[in-house]
């Protein structure tokens, strides 16, 4: 996965958390709501804050063997060793929405799964198919890893550009974003229904891109960019989604329109044709943590 310069999170501890509902919002939307269990020990950061999730594909016992530090090079390399069946599946999501504890609900995290590829033909990957099927009083791990929107790079001016993967991180970006800040979101969705509205500074311009069924994942966002105006500098830009259109956001700023490479934040969320993490990812996910 390339990436940028990382925030850290607070608390890398493996937090255990139950599936308190989930809700279909569109054709390619399933949000699903997670709390109970250690959540109070849970730091949210806003931004695009994201975790790793471990999710009881092969039962909740593979869940208690999941190590301490999971997402780093020995705790990874110990997770490995619990048996195929029983490990859980490791992926990564994004906090679309955080709710504080009140007096009568704990707190809540909202996670919004985008459902890919076809369960029938095999082609959906487990933790979009798992979304799917998830019941209220399911066990899942997290692992909080911070942020890739670093809000030094400046919150008042943004470029923010991603698929349908990022579309939880770029509403929940523009949620942390001071009410007068200004700029341009473009998201690449799969079908216009699946363009979830979201609240964000009057000033920031939304555009969605309609992705049709046979276009390369990330092309037309990237297009799109190419023909945007940027903000006057300086300005932080943003780029997620499938590898191709975060590496290609950033090579476009920096290398076509002379972008300075320290204004711009960006992260390969998911591959054409490979799971995630593939194993070679996933080693060097491990052996570099990533901050
Ligand atoms: C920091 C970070 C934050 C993320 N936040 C979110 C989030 O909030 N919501 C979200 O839905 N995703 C998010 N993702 C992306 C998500 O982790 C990947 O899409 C992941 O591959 C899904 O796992 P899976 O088990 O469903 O599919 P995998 O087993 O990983 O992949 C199976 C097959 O499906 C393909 N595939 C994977 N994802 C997609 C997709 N979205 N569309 C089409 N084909 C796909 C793969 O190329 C592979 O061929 C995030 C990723 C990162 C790195």
């Amino acid at each position: 996965m390339a990436y940028s310069r990382l925030v850290k999170p607070l608390s890398s501890d493996l937090l255990h958390l139950t599936v308190l509902r989930s809700e279909r919002l569109a054709p390619h939307w399933i949000r699903v709501t997670l709390g109970g269990g250690d959540i109070d020990a849970f730091r949210p950061m806003g931004f695009d804050q994201w975790f790793r999730l471990f999710l009881p594909i092969g039962g909740e016992a593979g869940l208690d063997r999941v190590p301490a530090k999971a997402n780093k090079m020995f705790g990874y390399l110990k997770f490995l060793r619990i048996p195929d069946g029983e490990r859980p599946v490791m992926r990564n999501y994004s906090v679309r929405a955080y709710r504080a504890a009140t007096a009568d609900a704990g707190a809540e995290i909202d996670v919004d799964f985008v459902l890919h590829g076809s369960a029938s033909d095999g082609t959906a990957g487990p933790a979009s198919r798992w979304a799917e099927i998830c019941r209220p009083g399911e066990h899942v791990l997290i692992i909080d890893e911070g942020l890739a929107f670093n809000p030094e790079r400046g919150t008042g001016r943004v470029v923010l550009v991603g698929d349908e993967t990022a579309l939880p991180a770029i509403a929940s970006i523009c949620a942390s974003l001071p009410a007068d800040a200004a700029g341009t979101a473009i998201i690449e969705v799969p079908s216009q229904d699946d363009a979830l509205e979201f609240p964000h500074p009057e000033a920031v311009a939304v555009r969605w891109i309609v992705r049709p069924h046979d276009a390369q994942p990330g092309a037309l966002a990237l297009a799109a960019l190419a023909e945007t105006p940027l903000p006057d500098a300086p300005f932080h830009a943003y780029g997620a989604g499938e590898q191709s259109l975060a590496s290609g956001v950033r090579k476009h700023l920096v290398g076509e329109r002379g972008v300075d490479k320290n204004a711009v934040s960006f992260c390969g969320y998911w591959k054409v044709g490979s799971s995630s993490p593939t194993s070679k990812a996933a080693r060097e996910t491990a052996a570099e943590p990533l901050a």
